[in-house]
């Protein structure tokens, strides 16, 4: 069962609307387990619309038009289809009825072509417009495609197709193999070495595709297994992330859309009762902003320091003048030195420092994005890592954020 979305409107070729019809009936034929492969948009244009209806028919079981069922001449969805169906238009009573009972009501008088908006295609089931006039269709054809058409004012469209299509669609087609879709998250690897990792497992998909997609400072494998129940698709599921784990476990973190490298390591700190503050050089905060924004870090999280110029670092976190002098500001004792310093100062079980270079300038000789991120564990030395990050000064300090999160992960 194949199904193909045509969106009818000159303006969203123009740009002009963004083409959400679409984007729902899309989801709805997801539920349904309808496979669409194809979406298409053509302008008011009736040799171009009838080609594209064509093409749809002739690769498809199920076509889905919305837009262009209103009353102006560059309507022309309706007659277009009745056209290759070779089957006349034919008047709805009932929206008729609508129809004149509004010209009644408001007191205007009715226009020939607002009649057009009561006609659908001869042999058709119509389909009741419950926020406008212009009534839809569904046409089952025994030697061609089917056709669903749609309205496209997208308030008119959605509860059309949700309330009187989508059940017609059910009963005439079943409930078919569903996706079922997971999300890993994977962090401090890259889009195209993570890919190189999995390539054998993407050439070989089969029922289970992957699907990676990188975001900011971070890269998402979406796998997604067609399956009747849900049952099966865990199964498979499973199978596959076994699979991608094997290879590139270290850089995995979680799961699901939304859920950031933040949400994941904090809420597992709270789960785990593991207090954490932090000193912040080139950061300046941002990473204690960036666990602000997890609900529920209040449990774990008393405060912290902002320790941008060497005295502060001094005074706020107990780093010795010494240790500045001899090892520089940007150096595995200082951001040591300023771990332990947080910890020591609130009593907490966790602390993280960060010290580097944002640039876009040198400093201490090192060069932009050189950056020592310190950790104090317990059960643990504090220890700290350099690292080298590319990018200018809002990326360095971001990516100073995320590997920090991930060196309290590991
Ligand atoms: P009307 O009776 O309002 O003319 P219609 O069924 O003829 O409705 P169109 O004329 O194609 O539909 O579109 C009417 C309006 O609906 C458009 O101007 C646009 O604002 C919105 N619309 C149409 N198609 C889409 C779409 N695919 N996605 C989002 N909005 C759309
Ligand atoms: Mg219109």
């Amino acid at each position: 069962m194949q199904a193909e979305i045509i969106a009818v409107g000159t303006e969203i070729l123009l740009g002009q609307i963004t083409n959400t019809n679409t984007t729902h009936i899309a989801r709805g034929l997801a539920e349904l387990g309808i496979d669409s492969y194809y979406q298409t948009v053509v302008g008011d244009n009736p040799k171009r619309l009838a080609d594209a209806i064509e093409i749809a028919a002739r690769r498809n079981d199920l076509v889905i038009l919305s837009g262009g069922l209103g009353p102006t001449k560059d309507d022309l969805t309706k007659q277009t289809l009745a056209h290759y169906l070779n089957v006349p238009l034919v008047e709805d009573a009932a929206a008729m009825a609508v129809i004149d009972q509004y010209f009644e009501r408001t007191g205007k008088t009715m226009t020939a072509n607002n009649r057009i908006q009561a006609l659908y295609p001869k042999g058709a089931t119509p389909l009741t417009n419950h926020n406008g006039m212009a009534v839809g269709a569904f046409y089952q054809s025994p030697d061609s495609a089917d056709f669903l058409l749609l309205p496209g004012p997208p308030r008119e469209m959605t509860m059309m197709f949700d309330t009187e299509a989508k059940p017609k669609l059910q009963a005439a087609y079943g409930q078919q193999a569903q996706i079922y879709s997971r999300v890993l998250r994977f962090f401090g690897i890259g889009e195209s070495r993570l890919v190189t990792d999995l390539q054998t497992l993407i050439d070989q998909q089969g029922n289970v595709t992957i699907a990676p997609y990188a975001k900011t400072n971070e890269v998402t494998l979406r796998i997604s297994a067609q399956a009747d129940t849900q049952e099966a698709a865990t199964r498979a599921l499973d199978d596959v992330e076994t699979k991608i784990r094997a290879k590139v476990g270290d850089y995995f973190y979680g799961y699901g859309d939304d859920n950031s490298l933040a949400q994941v390591v904090i809420n597992a700190m709270i789960a785990g009762k593991l207090s954490l503050t932090a000193a912040e050089s080139l950061t300046a905060g941002e990473f204690q902003s960036t666990i602000g924004g997890v609900p529920g870090v209040s449990a774990i999280f008393p405060g912290g320091f902002v320790t941008y110029a060497n005295a502060a670092k001094h005074q706020l976190v107990n780093v010795p003048q010494q240790t500045i002098d001899q090892d520089g500001v940007v150096s595995e004792a200082t951001a040591i030195a300023m771990a332990d310093g947080a910890r020591e100062q609130l009593a907490t079980d966790v602390a993280v420092s960060f010290t580097g270079v944002a640039g876009p300038d040198d400093l201490e000789g090192q060069p932009a994005g050189t950056v020592w991120i310190g950790l104090a564990y317990p059960g643990q030395a504090t220890q700290a890592h350099q690292f080298n990050f590319a990018g200018d000064r809002q990326k360095v300090r971001q990516r100073s954020v995320m590997a920090g999160l991930d060196m309290i992960r590991r």
